[in-house]
């Protein structure tokens, strides 16, 4: 039996588990279609990637929800199975790691601007990730993960839905991109450490960074360092496998999990207490991940 997810933080370096966009597309998944149907539809297909992570030595899963909210469900008309996919989702992962790993709840962006830059009424983005909490509270999640964020105020609106449902922890991250300077910031201009000082103030258990722009993966040690120089909080990464790229064969990220391995032990020594992988990474990646952290254990 597992123990609470943040005393297990503590203990160890977690190893999270890959991409899943990616990874759907591959098996069959037409681009730009909403996976999380599949939580429903195709479950058996959507278990096989994740058994695969698991396979790889992940110790956690996240659901597959990342664009499981409302708003983004409603570009495709299906918002009104939003419950239905967000509750699925947290099933299959807790089939996928059993009683001894984690599960933890994915939300992602809703895909637009809170006012007064956007349209999108605060309350109303609240109301959506309300929706994705519920149904990972009765799927029994462990922890939630809010990640890809660009603004702090999207942040603070997942944040305040999860703290109407759960006391469980959650995890913070923000996608950063490297800019001309050198330095790292979110697309809406946040900084690594103003980053990682507002999500704690907001609520977050753990803060981190994935899915950056032009980065690779020492670049995100730099960023875990940063974070974990503003805070006293564990901090998580998820580097991405480079960037995309368009091919006649599809969109090809190019750093090998052989390359990216490499960078696992600059991530911990930064500071890093999950070191996962966003878009492009495989199982092999996450494979060869596992690997370095059993090494730096001894
Ligand atoms: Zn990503």
């Amino acid at each position: 039996m597992r123990k609470p997810f943040l005393q297990a933080v503590a203990e160890r370096v977690l190893l999270g588990d890959g991409a899943m966009g990616t990874q759907l597309q591959q098996a069959g998944l037409e681009p730009g279609a909403p996976g999380e149907v599949w939580n429903v539809e195709e479950p058996a297909r959507v278990m096989a990637i994740q058994r695969r992570y698991a396979d790889a030595g992940s110790d956690l899963l996240l659901t597959n929800t990342f664009g499981g909210n409302r708003s983004r469900l409603a570009l495709h008309g299906q918002e009104a199975r939003a419950y239905e996919f967000n509750l699925a989702a947290a099933r299959l992962a807790r089939e996928v790691m059993g009683d001894d790993r984690y599960v933890l709840g994915d939300i992602g962006p809703f895909g637009g601007f809170i006012e007064p830059l956007g349209d999108a009424e605060r309350d109303e983005v609240v109301q959506w990730f309300d929706e994705q909490v519920r149904a990972f509270v009765e799927g029994g999640v462990d922890a939630f993960i809010i990640e890809t964020m660009t603004a702090l105020e999207e942040v603070e609106c997942a944040i305040e839905a999860i703290r109407r449902h759960s006391s469980l922890p959650i995890v913070a991250s923000m996608a950063f991109d490297k800019t001309q300077q050198g330095t790292y910031r979110t697309m809406m201009g946040v900084s690594p450490a103003q980053a990682a000082a507002r999500m704690v103030e907001l609520g977050a258990d753990i803060v981190g960074c994935n899915c950056g722009t032009g980065l690779d993966i020492h670049d995100y040690a730099h960023i875990v360092a940063e974070m974990s120089a503003a805070v006293n909080r564990p901090v998580m990464a998820q580097p991405n496998a480079g960037k995309p790229e368009l091919t006649d064969e599809g969109i090809v990220y190019h750093e090998t999990p052989a390359m990216m391995a490499t960078g696992v032990a600059a991530l911990v020594a930064a500071g890093a207490r999950i070191v996962g992988g966003c878009c492009g990474t495989t199982p092999e990646h996450i494979r060869l991940f596992r690997a370095e952290l059993d090494k730096l254990r001894g």
